[in-house]
């Protein structure tokens, strides 16, 4: 049985302090998600064209969830949906479209502001020639409830991709998703700094003094947000098992030998 409940959160907990580095990433989501939806009247008043749909493209673990969340949570009464396209597409196969009205639906019922975030909205509207029923209903459907937007206007849609050159072409026409947010595939050495020291205070983790991030960061050359994480989380599970509370320097240096084995084995199968 389909359940809106399911994809919905209230007031997500996810907040932009919680988010490292990525400082014009930050000020571009405020400016097209957050503002518009904070101002909805202003907005109205002077005239201008609210964003009805944004595109945030970029690999996968760079933070675009995490994102998403964090405008609802900054926003009063802020409610978030997640749509995540292939599941949408498999388990409500043949009834997908459906699904994702019911969705809409439910975002303009609410008192407050809403974001309905779709990841890897490539999955439900391709841009391939030879796209099935399915998947032509499905953006249809899309294109239908973006264009009745008038009577959503303080709901906001997310599309997230890695491959926005998959997309049918359709969707990103004015008043669609004609807005983009671009996640960098490759961080700066200073921002993986600040995600180390942001995701570990926002815990907060007990880490020891002697634990120098810097040299982490450096080391994480290709590193996304979520493998940072992951370097946290690993070097927390090696401190446990040791029967410590605190993080020290060498649970953090096996960790990362860990994560970067494993990552350079998945290099490898990629061939
Ligand atoms: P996918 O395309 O796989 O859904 P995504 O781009 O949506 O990936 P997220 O799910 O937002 O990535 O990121 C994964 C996790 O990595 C987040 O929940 C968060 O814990 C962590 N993370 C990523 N980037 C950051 C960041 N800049 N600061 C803090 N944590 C981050």
């Amino acid at each position: 049985e389909f359940d809106v409940d399911d994809y919905r959160t209230e007031d997500p907990e996810d907040s932009f302090e919680d988010i490292g580095g990525l400082k014009r990433i930050k000020e571009r989501v405020r400016e097209v998600v957050e503002l518009p939806l904070q101002k909805a009247e202003e907005f109205e008043d002077i005239g201008a064209e609210a964003p009805t749909g944004v595109l945030f493209h970029g690999p996968p673990g760079t933070g675009k969830t995490l994102f998403a969340r964090a405008v609802a949570n900054s926003l009063d009464e802020g409610t978030f949906y997640n749509i995540k396209g292939p599941e949408i597409l498999n388990k409500w196969y043949g009834e997908s479209e459906k699904q994702i009205r019911l969705v809409f639906e439910d975002a303009e019922k609410q008192e407050g502001p809403s974001i309905i975030f779709i990841d890897e909205i490539e999955s439900l509207a391709s841009s391939r020639e030879d796209s099935r029923d399915v998947d032509r209903r499905i953006v249809a459907q899309l294109l239908t409830l973006m264009d009745g937007f008038e009577e959503y206007e303080d709901v906001i849609v997310i599309a997230a991709t890695n491959r926005p050159e998959d997309i049918d072409q359709a969707l990103l026409r004015p008043g669609r998703f004609d807005r983009e947010v671009e996640f960098p595939s490759k961080l700066s050495i200073e921002d993986r700094e600040d995600i180390l020291k942001t995701i570990s205070e926002a815990k907060p983790m007990q880490i020891a003094d002697s634990v120098n991030f810097g040299v982490y960061a450096e080391k994480a050359d290709d590193w996304t947000g979520a493998e940072l994480e992951r370097l946290l989380n690993e070097a927390a599970i090696i401190a446990i098992k040791d029967d410590r509370t605190v993080i020290k320097r060498e649970d953090l240096r096996l960790a990362f030998r860990q994560i970067d084995r494993s990552n350079n084995r998945r290099e490898k199968g990629r061939g």
